[in-house]
């Protein structure tokens, strides 16, 4: 009763596990808590990768229009500034 619901094997390195020595965390069973360890890197891992995933999914639609508008901001300004610019450049 009870000890029939863990898994045949541990969550990280799919090892089995034996009568005594196992460990329960989290909801997940390993053979030891160097394997928790692992598991738990890799997960935070995952997390990681996946936030700075949805990150970028985030930046990228702002990012185009924002560049769109800086560059038309900067031709805008940059054609009296090299109309200025140019006969300066002469008299140097
Ligand atoms: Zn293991």
């Amino acid at each position: 009763m009870g000890i029939g619901s863990r898994p045949a094997s541990c969550t990280a390195c799919g090892k089995r596990l034996g009568r005594k020595h196992w460990y329960y965390r989290n909801g997940l069973y390993f053979c030891q808590v160097r394997c928790w360890e692992t598991h738990r890197e890799k997960l935070a891992e995952e997390k990681a990768a996946k936030d700075s995933a949805a990150q970028a999914a985030a930046a990228k639609p702002s990012a185009p229009a924002e560049a769109k508008s800086e560059a038309g901001a900067a031709g805008t300004a940059q054609a009296p500034a090299s109309a200025e610019a140019k006969p300066a450049a002469p008299a140097q």
